[in-house]
C-alpha cells in the first residue's frame, strides 16, 4: 500500500542499540492516514520496559561517543544529512500519509530537519572553553564543556521529522547519546531517520527511538531514570509541566517548547496586501496546525474591514483535500478529536457573538478535514482568543490604540511567536520590544530555520533550539582550578 522509491525506508520496529525489535510485550498499534483513516503499519507498541532497555543501551553508548573528536561525530552527521536529503521524496511521502500535510509542505520539512543535522554538525565543532583571569599565582582557571549525557527526547506529530532533527542534531553533535519517543500518530517519519542514521554509520546505542501509545508510561521511565540527564520535550503545555514535575525527582536538565498563542498585530500603516499573505501563510500551513500559526489576527479599527475583505476572499478559495494531491492547500487535521476540538472553539465564538465569514462542510468523503474559516469580533475572552485553535481557523480581534494592541497580543499565559505589521520605525521598535514573546516577526512570518534561536518565554517553555545558542542546551559547564602551580 506504501510505495517508496527505497522500501527499506518503511520500518514498523522500535529501534534499541541499533537493532530493529519488536516490544517486549509482542503488541503493536495502527496508524493511520488521516486524509483517509486507512491503516498504515502496526508498529510495535513500546512502553516503560523498552524505555529502559533503551536507556540502557543509550549509556553503554555514551563514553565511546563522547570522546570523539566533533570532527569525527560531524562526519557520520553530515553523512546523515546526505542521506536525509537523496531520500526526501521517499521522507515526505511517508509524511504526508502518516501526518496529512500537503506533500509540498512535507518536503520542505525534510528540508528544515536535515538543516538542523548539518548546522549542528559544524557548530559542534566550535564549542570553547574559557581561560579566566587567575586569582592567584600558584593556579590557573580553566572552563570547559562537556556533553549532558543521555538525552531522552519526545516528539509531537506536527512536525514528525523537524521536531526530532532539532533535537537530535545537537544532541549527537556535542556528544549526548539519545533516547527518543516520537507521537503515535506518526512513527514511520522517525523510523525512517533511523534506518538513515545506521547507515551513515552512527555506532549502535547512540541513537535509540522507542514507539508506543503509553506515552506516560515512557515518560516515567525517562524522568525517573537516573542515568536520563536530560529532557527535552516538544508539545503541549499540560505534557510539559507534568515533565516539569517528574524530572523535578533527579534534578534533570530540561528544555521544554510549549504551546503558542501567536498574535499577527495589523496597524492601519500596514502594507495589507502582505500582511494578508502572511497571515494566511501562517495560519493555513499544515493546516493551523503549528505551534507558532497566527492564532489570533489582531487588526487596528483603520484596515479591519479592508483587510477583513481581502483575507476572506482569499481563506474562501483555500484547496482542501488529501495531501498527496498536488492541489491541495489544506489537509486534513490528525485526529477526529482534533476537528472536534476546533469545531467546539469556533461553536462556542460563534454562540457569544462572534461572525462567522467563511467556513462551511468539507465533503464528507472520511477523513478528518476542517474547512479553512474565517470568524471575526471574537473578543478576549472568548476560548478561542486564550486556546491554541491548531486548526485552519482564522479568529479576528479589532483595536483601536496602539496601547491596546500591544495590551491584547500579551494577554495570554502564551509566549512563543507573535508577528507584527507596520511602516513605522517607530513602532517598530516601540511593539518588538514591548511584545512578551521569545520570537517576533517583522512584516515576515516565515522566521524558523536553522540559525535563529527557537523558543518562547512565559508558559511557552525553556531554552532554546537551532542556531549557536542550541548546542548549549546539550552541554555542561565545567570549572577546573588547576593549582599547586609553583
Ligand atoms: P498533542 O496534544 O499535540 O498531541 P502532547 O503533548 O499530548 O501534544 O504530545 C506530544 C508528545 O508527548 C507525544 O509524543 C505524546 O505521545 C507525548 N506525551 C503525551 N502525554 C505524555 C505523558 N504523560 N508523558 C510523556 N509524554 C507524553
Amino acid at each position: 500500500m506504501i510505495s517508496l522509491r527505497e522500501p527499506s525506508l518503511l520500518k514498523d520496529q522500535c529501534f534499541i542499540d541499533g537493532q530493529w525489535c519488536d516490544a517486549h510485550s509482542g503488541k503493536t498499534f495502527s496508524v493511520a492516514n488521516p486524509a483517509t483513516e486507512e491503516v498504515l503499519a502496526h508498529v510495535a507498541d513500546g512502553d516503560a520496559v523498552d524505555a529502559d532497555r533503551a536507556i540502557v543501551a543509550a549509556s553503554r553508548a555514551l563514553p565511546g561517543w563522547r570522546s570523539l573528536t566533533a570532527r569525527e561525530r560531524a562526519r557520520c552527521l553530515h553523512r546523515w544529512f546526505e542521506l536525509i536529503m537523496s531520500h526526501q521524496e521517499d521522507l515526505a511521502l511517508l509524511m504526508t500519509l502518516e501526518q496529512g500535510k500537503p506533500l509540498s509542505e512535507a518536503r520542505g520539512e525534510i528540508a528544515y530537519a536535515a538543516s538542523f543535522v548539518q548546522w549542528f554538525a559544524e557548530e559542534a565543532k566550535r564549542v570553547y572553553g574559557d581561560v579566566i583571569p587567575t586569582t592567584g599565582n600558584d593556579r590557573r582557571l580553566l572552563v570547559i564543556k562537556q556533553p549532558v549525557g543521555v538525552v531522552a527526547a519526545i516528539t509531537p506529530w506536527n512536525f514528525p521529522s523537524a521536531m526530532l532533527a532539532r533535537k537530535l542534531g545537537p544532541a549527537l553533535a556535542v556528544g549526548c547519546t539519545v533516547v527518543a519517543k516520537p507521537a503515535s500518530e506518526t512513527p514511520l517519519s522517525a523510523l525512517a531517520l533511523m534506518v538513515l542514521a545506521r547507515e551513515a554509520g552512527i555506532p549502535a546505542g547512540v541513537v535509540n527511538v522507542v514507539t508506543g501509545t503509553d506515552a506516560r508510561g515512557i515518560g516515567e521511565a525517562f524522568t525517573g531514570s537516573p542515568d536520563v540527564a536530560k529532557i527535552t520535550f516538544t508539545g503541549s503545555t499540560a505534557v510539559g509541566k507534568q515533565l516539569l514535575r517528574a524530572s523535578a525527582e533527579t534534578v534533570k536538565k530540561v528544555s521544554m517548547e510549549l504551546g503558542g498563542n501567536a498574535p499577527v498585530l495589523v496597524f492601519d500603516d500596514a502594507d495589507i496586501e502582505r500582511a494578508v499573505a502572511g497571515t494566511i501563510a501562517s495560519k493555513y500551513r499544515n493546516a493551523g496546525q503549528t505551534c507558532i500559526c497566527a492564532n489570533r489576527i489582531l487588526v487596528q479599527s483603520g484596515v479591519h474591514d479592508r483587510f477583513v475583505a481581502a483575507l476572506n476572499a482569499q481563506v474562501s478559495k483555500l484547496a482542501v483535500g488529501n495531501g498527496l494531491d498536488n492541489r491541495t492547500q489544506i489537509g486534513p487535521l490528525i485526529s477526529e478529536r482534533a476537528v472536534s476540538k476546533v469545531r467546539k472553539l469556533v461553536d462556542d465564538a460563534v454562540a457569544r457573538g462572534a461572525s462567522m465569514l467563511t467556513g462551511g462542510s468539507v465533503p464528507g468523503t472520511g477523513g478528518y478535514f476542517y474547512p479553512p474559516t474565517v470568524i471575526t469580533d471574537t473578543r478576549e475572552e472568548m476560548a478561542i482568543f486564550q486556546e491554541e485553535i491548531f486548526g485552519p481557523v482564522s479568529a479576528v480581534t479589532r483595536f483601536d490604540s496602539e496601547a491596546d494592541g500591544l495590551r491584547l497580543a500579551n494577554n495570554t499565559r502564551a509566549g512563543l511567536a507573535a508577528y507584527f505589521y507596520t511602516r513605522d520605525i517607530g513602532r517598530i521598535w516601540r511593539v518588538a520590544e514591548g511584545l512578551a514573546y521569545g520570537m517576533v516577526g517583522v512584516n515576515e512570518v516565515a522566521i524558523s530555520n536553522e540559525v535563529i534561536p527557537f523558543g518562547g518565554v512565559k508558559e511557552s517553555g525553556i531554552g532554546r533550539e537551532g542556531s549557536r545558542y542550541g548546542v548549549d542546551d546539550y552541554l555542561d559547564i565545567k570549572h577546573i582550578c588547576l593549582g599547586g602551580l609553583s
